[in-house]
């Protein structure tokens, strides 16, 4: 087997915090191994590859959309106004388009696991494989699954949990995963819950699903079942070990008891929660297991980073550079989780060989001890990124999208979407 050696680099394990001066060896899709093809990678910092724990890349064509008639007031509104309308206008062409343009910033900016959370209401069978096909175009790993909700019916809300279950049942994309997913509480009625936690147990796959993202989800189980949000998915086996609960804004103290009991992981989206204005996370409270994503603004974990960073900062001076590159970490132990590869994110020999290159001159000294402060602070700029052993992007390009055709295309689909927003 041939294979490739990265030489004259920093080598950053984020995990492990150790930084040195060493050559990266590859064989096939590990780490490890000698010889082969030699990369000059001097100037740069090789570190493992970036994971956005929460993405929708359903909303990969609403760059720039026009803002609905009505300006929504708060984030019920902005759901009714914005995103389910959006979600409702998408076909199979535009849950493709939308995966593909995501998934290639996505790589472009240095991100090689997606676990993203779909979402098309007049397209649910067969848009999970549209999602998986997309983001394997540009050559990612992706945990994908299909949100349940009763939004639009009872029926649909089955629809939902059996896209989950094909999907799961028939993928065998390699670098491809299912999850099952759901909405959020508040969306999804006790039936409903009670099919997708079945399915989600009987298959063996963790569930993926917003809580206490706004205080109304809260409000709504309260009010319906008597219970806080966590404790009502608790309750209803919603919330085990290896789970995934994106935000939790709004979760209380015995709330937070109950996620990290658990064992779930938690998705913290520092800018869309700053952009929707829902809060603040209890990211201090919710312990180790919280991990970044950006909620579909974009697929650039390092942006997502540093503005966790400022907002940790902002809401208590508890918390240093090194806080944000540990949710990093976090992103590689769940996607360690979800592909059953513990080493995950480690640059060591036998763990999967994705890898990030950033080009980037330290302008001051660059050791173990402040490489969090240069990431954070400084503006690495994405050179090259490997998955499972091969190359998606080399010198800023991606290796196989046709990257100029593609954002063609997108920009003449795009408003065609919009338009079919008003249908809704
Ligand atoms: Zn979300």
């Amino acid at each position: 087997m041939t294979g490739i050696t990265l030489s004259g680099g920093v080598v950053c394990d984020l995990s492990g915090g150790t930084v040195d001066r060493r050559d990266v060896h590859v064989a096939g899709d590990r780490f490890g191994g000698d010889g082969g093809t030699v990369v000059d990678v001097s100037g740069c910092l090789v570190t493992g590859g970036l994971i956005c724990a929460h993405h929708h890349l359903y909303s990969g064509l609403a760059r720039g959309m026009p803002g609905p008639h009505d300006p929504p007031r708060n984030f019920i509104e902005i759901l009714e106004r914005v995103w389910w309308r959006l979600d409702r206008a998408l076909g199979p062409e535009t849950i493709s388009l939308s995966a593909r343009i995501g998934a290639l910033e996505a790589a472009l900016a240095g991100t090689t696991t997606i676990v993203d959370h779909h979402a098309s209401p007049e397209s649910i069978e067969g848009s999970l494989d549209l999602v998986a096909g997309g983001i394997s175009d540009s050559g990612l790993r992706g945990v994908v699954c299909y949100e349940v909700t009763d939004r639009h019916g009872e029926e649909r809300g089955t629809a939902g949990v059996s896209e989950n279950v094909r999907f799961i049942q028939t993928n065998d994309r390699p670098l491809i995963r299912g999850m099952v997913g759901g909405h959020a509480s508040f969306t999804i009625g006790d039936t409903t819950m009670e099919a997708m936690v079945a399915a989600a147990r009987d298959l063996g796959a963790p569930l993926h699903i917003h809580v206490a993202e706004d205080a109304a989800d809260e409000k709504d189980s309260l009010d319906k079942y008597g219970l806080r949000t966590a404790h009502r998915l608790a309750g209803r086996g919603a919330l085990v070990e290896g789970d995934l609960i994106a935000h939790g804004v709004h979760l209380d103290d015995s709330e937070i008891e109950a996620v990290r009991a658990s064992g779930a992981f938690v998705a913290h989206n520092p800018r869309s929660n700053m952009n929707n204005g829902v809060g603040y996370a209890p990211v201090l409270k919710l312990g180790q297991r919280v991990a970044l994503g950006t909620d579909g603004i974009d697929g650039d974990m390092l942006a997502e980073a540093k503005a966790c960073y400022l907002k940790a900062r902002e809401a208590s001076g508890e918390t240093g550079v090194d806080f944000p590159i540990q949710r990093l970490v976090q992103g590689q132990i769940l996607a360690g989780s979800l592909f059953g590869e513990p080493a995950m994110g480690r640059l060591s020999a036998g763990a999967p060989a994705d890898l990030v290159v950033l080009d980037y001159r330290a302008p001051t000294p660059l050791d173990e001890g402040n490489l969090a402060g240069h990431l954070i602070f400084g503006t690495p700029k994405v050179r090259d990124v490997m998955v499972a052993g091969r190359w998606v992007v080399r010198d800023g390009k991606h290796t196989e999208v046709d990257e100029e055709e593609l954002r063609a295309k997108c920009r003449e689909v795009a408003p065609k979407l919009w338009k079919r927003m008003e249908e809704f």
